[in-house]
């Protein structure tokens, strides 16, 4: 009796145990999905998979979602095409030999596009993770409602924090050889840091200064064993070890030397130089997000291996946002493709369907819609100068680029749109560099993109960086404001 008696209890409580199992998974299956309405009676502006950021990570992740019939839209940042723009030749890309970052670039949004991938000038100032869909907020004050969300918002270029620094942006202080390096025609010039990127932006300097100083603050580079080998063949760079910048010099208007100081003797000097960029390392770019997401120590997306979720279901990280121990372009191109999966994963899981995007496509945020561009006017002569700036009754705008220079490719669409919005108020126009030097040199114009701004005939502000739709509307607004 007692032997029947324990039985049955063992048989109750092993029946109650998987009983019990099954009843919460079941639980917390159903919660996870009926959480997810796909409703959305009062909501516009709604994309199923938002991609923030648009380098090897973010396209990787369009071309994916885009294949898979699902509707995308990619905001592009501040820095369009990420990094990989900003270098010369990439030779580690898998499948192709050689080519410039800037075409692997233009080459995958463009495979993206063929695909049906949208891309948006507009930059994501805010998020809400709180609720669902997912809240962005542009920076022309749009609110996007996301089902999934993509972060590959990358990594800026760190800077030193020195005296000089902030004061010669611009001026001869840069991060971008291959945008700049033309400017240092026969000049000398300093490279900071010792790691891969410092080593390609001696390189690319190489090739037009007349003697580029390598500063390493310690006694060994980080570089890889190849790219140190690259630096070889080139008399005209000289690897400086044990050498830090304390201070940058110049006369107001430009560079003109730094302050160093070895750590080894702790013996100070001074370079006579007209060029100092930095190849430091990176920070990663989570400032919207970092009040929502798992960071960790060094302030990267922590994502849940082997997938690329995050702390919230539906949101996905990839590229160097996340990594701080590879950051290759293949790798965040890797990241990406696993995140688009991922989220594709995830819509199928909220019963987002091809008819559900069938039903809900009139409400889909295509950044297509209402965009508005306008012409603007290239000049290339002194004489047009004068006619088109000297003479103008209303305040110019100048915009100076190279076709070489990714980030000044990026900022002519951006500033055709915003001069689409100040017709008959200011005069937009660019002139090309490379068409244009002599101009270029007499308006003391020492890198691209470069902004000045001439009224009644006198030039009253510059700008030496890159802006972004919202910054370069304030911008204008402020100087129609103090005119
Ligand atoms: P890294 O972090 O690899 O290197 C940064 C360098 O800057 C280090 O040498 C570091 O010195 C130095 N540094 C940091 N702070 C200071 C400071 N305050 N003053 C002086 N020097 C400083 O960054 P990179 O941008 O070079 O590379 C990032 C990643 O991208 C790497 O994984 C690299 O391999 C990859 N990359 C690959 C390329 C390619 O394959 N073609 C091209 C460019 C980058 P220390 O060594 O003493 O810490």
């Amino acid at each position: 009796m007692n032997r029947n008696l324990a039985f049955i209890y063992s048989l109750t409580l092993i029946l109650m145990m998987v009983l019990g199992t099954f009843t919460v998974e079941r639980f917390f299956r159903k919660k996870k999905t009926s959480h997810y309405s796909l409703e959305f009676k009062d909501k516009n502006n709604i994309l199923p998979v938002a991609i923030i950021g648009s380098g090897p990570a973010g396209l990787s992740s369009a071309l994916y979602v885009a294949r898979g019939k699902v509707f995308t839209t990619v905001f592009q940042g501040p820095k369009p095409g990420g990094q990989l723009t900003g270098t010369s030749y990439v030779e580690n890309w898998p499948g192709i030999k050689k080519m410039m970052g800037a075409e692997i670039i233009q080459m995958l949004k463009e495979q993206t596009q063929s695909f049906g991938a949208k891309f948006s000038q507009d930059i994501v100032e805010s998020v809400d993770f709180s609720q669902w869909p997912y809240k962005l907020t542009t920076d022309s004050g749009k609110e996007i409602y996301a089902l999934s969300v993509i972060i590959s918002t990358g990594a800026s270029p760190k800077k030193l924090n020195i005296e000089g620094e902030q004061e010669y942006w611009g001026k001869g202080v840069t991060t971008c050889a291959i945008c700049d390096a033309p400017y240092h025609k026969d000049g000398y010039v300093v490279v900071i840091g010792g790691g891969d990127s410092a080593a390609e932006e001696a390189l690319q300097l190489a090739l037009y200064a007349k003697k580029v100083m390598l500063l390493v603050r310690g006694s060994a580079m980080r570089a890889s064993a190849s790219m140190q080998e690259k630096l070889k063949e080139y008399p005209n760079i000289e690897i400086k070890y044990n050498l830090s910048v304390t201070k940058i010099l110049g006369d107001g208007l430009a560079v003109n030397g730094v302050e160093t100081i070895n750590n080894k003797t702790k013996e100070t000097g001074k370079l006579n130089v007209g060029g100092v960029f930095l190849a430091i390392g990176h920070d990663p770019n989570t400032v919207p997000f970092k009040d929502f997401l798992k960071l960790d120590s060094a302030g990267y997306i922590i994502v849940k291996h082997p997938t690329q979720e995050t702390s919230y279901h539906g949101i996905y990280a990839a590229g160097d946002v996340v990594d701080n121990r590879y950051r290759q372009a293949g790798v965040a191109a890797g990241d990406g493709i696993k995140a688009a999966l991922d989220s594709l994963e995830f819509l199928r899981m909220i019963g987002f369907s091809e008819k559900e995007s069938e039903r809900l496509e009139s409400k889909f945020f295509n950044p297509e819609e209402g965009l508005t561009v306008t012409e603007v006017k290239e000049i290339t002569s002194d004489n047009e100068y004068k006619k088109e700036v000297l003479e103008s009754k209303i305040p110019v705008i100048m915009d100076f680029y190279a076709p070489y220079c990714p980030s000044c490719m990026q900022m002519l669409p951006v500033v055709s749109d915003v001069a689409s919005k100040f017709v008959d108020k200011v005069k937009f126009l660019k002139v090309n560099t490379d068409n244009a030097p002599e101009l270029a040199k007499k308006l003391n114009v020492l890198k691209v993109p470069y902004i000045l701004v001439i009224k009644d005939g006198k030039i009253v502000y510059r700008y030496a960086d890159v802006m972004t739709k919202r910054q370069l509307t304030d911008f204008v607004n402020e100087q129609l404001k103090n005119s």
